[in-house]
């Protein structure tokens, strides 16, 4: 027998659950990409998209993955040769200096391992010792999906300013927009990086880059940028195809419509506050399981756990056995542990990560909570009791 018929749930970070509104949204045959609707909403909705970002600069829109969106924040403001200062916090900090040291740059690397947020102290030495300001860009990681560490910007900000440095602050929010706080103006941050398939609930092909003036600065002193990555006419254009380097990603457009119209119908503060009061359910849930077993959150301290996604250690083969009761059983899927030990090392079993972010409410989280703590107890896995009582308190207090 499976008690898996029925819908399925994807509890990963991304991609994320996808409205009913987005789907019905995109389905629909080809738009005209002359005139019309589609050419018509794009005011609107690059100014609901900056609304998210809290942003009153520039937005673009590639079609691409994050990755994608790592490699134009980089060609439209560091020069082969330049350096940047990357302070990791897990699998995504490096990647992002994987991409910088590709197109020719220079990657000072400040690693905090797989389970602290950046070390502002540290950060605030490094850039000190830059006395000839060969640091062009600081690339911070607002939320490390791999490890779920949640950085602090505007800490990262007030090191740059006491270092009184003028390398430009970069963000990925890939993770965490629309799902953590984040307020890129106010913060200070010169360029945020985000893509369509976390908490913007929209399916994989979106990159999204944001802006401010003294980015577009660097920009207008690179000699130069390849037309594709170019954010100068995505961020003004005078034509629609400008928007997109050539045809429009038509049906992610509509879909993203859809999905700034509920984001902006919940408002981003309620959207933050329905995050953080789901990710503490489910940290109550996991540190109960941890008192009478090997389940630990990857982050101990709550103030640096992102509420997007919740990274998991179980020790193996818990780890890889627990996904895969929950999903043949359950029919929810969680995410694999990433970066945490190599693929082909038995000790990859012993992680998995929940993801919350985006298109979530609290029977998802508490089915899936659920789920979990059956595979526990079906798996003999060793856990404390009472779980499900410690999640439930905290949605009943909300
Ligand atoms: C998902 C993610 C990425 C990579 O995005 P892709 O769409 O897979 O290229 C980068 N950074 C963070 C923080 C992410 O969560």
């Amino acid at each position: 027998m499976t008690l898996s018929n029925g819908r399925p749930y994807l509890a990963i970070p991304g991609p994320s659950v996808m409205p009913e509104a987005v789907l019905r949204a995109m389905h629909r045959g080809a738009p005209n990409i002359y005139e019309g609707e589609l050419i018509d909403m794009m005011p609107a909705l690059m100014g609901d998209l900056k609304r998210v970002a809290r942003t009153e600069h520039h937005a673009t829109i590639y079609i691409s993955n994050g990755h994608g969106a790592w490699e134009a924040a980089l060609a439209n403001t560091i020069a082969p040769g330049d350096t940047v200062l990357v302070p990791a916090t897990g699998r995504f900090g490096h990647g992002w200096a994987e991409i910088a040291r590709t197109l020719g740059v220079q990657v000072d690397l400040l690693d905090f391992g797989k389970r602290a947020p950046v070390d502002v102290d540290r950060l605030e030495q490094a850039l000190r010792a830059d006395t000839g300001h060969k640091i062009k860009a600081v690339l911070a990681t607002h939320v490390d999906t791999s490890s779920s560490v949640l950085n602090d910007i505007p800490a990262i900000r007030a090191a740059m300013d006491a270092a009184g440095h003028p390398a430009l602050l970069m963000a990925d929010c890939i993770a965490s927009l629309a799902c953590d706080r984040f307020e890129m103006d106010a913060w200070g941050v010169d360029v945020m990086v985000a893509a369509s398939q976390k908490g913007l609930m929209v399916p994989p092909g979106l990159g999204f880059v944001f802006f401010n003036d003294k980015a577009a600065q660097a920009r207008a002193g690179l000699a130069r940028v390849s037309h594709y990555w170019d954010w100068t006419a995505r961020a003004n254009p005078d034509l629609f195809y400008q928007y997109f380097g050539g045809t429009a990603p038509t049906h992610h457009l509509y879909g993203l419509r859809a999905a700034l119209d509920m984001i902006h119908g919940e408002g981003m503060p309620a959207i933050w506050a329905r995050h953080d009061c789901l990710a503490r359910a489910i940290w109550a849930a996991c540190e109960v399981w941890g008192q009478g077993g090997p389940l630990e959150l990857n982050v101990a301290d709550p103030v640096h756990r992102s509420r997007a996604v919740t990274a998991l250690r179980i020790g193996a083969p818990h780890g890889s056995d627990l996904r895969r009761w929950v999903q043949d059983k359950a029919g929810v899927t969680l995410g694999i542990g990433l970066g945490m030990a190599e693929p082909g090392d038995p000790a990859w079993h012993g992680f998995f990560r929940m993801g919350h972010m985006g298109h979530v409410n609290a029977h998802m989280v508490l089915g899936m909570l659920a789920a979990v703590q059956a595979g526990l107890t079906a798996l003999d896995i060793p856990h404390g009791t009472g779980a499900l009582q410690a999640a439930t308190a905290v949605i009943a207090e909300a």
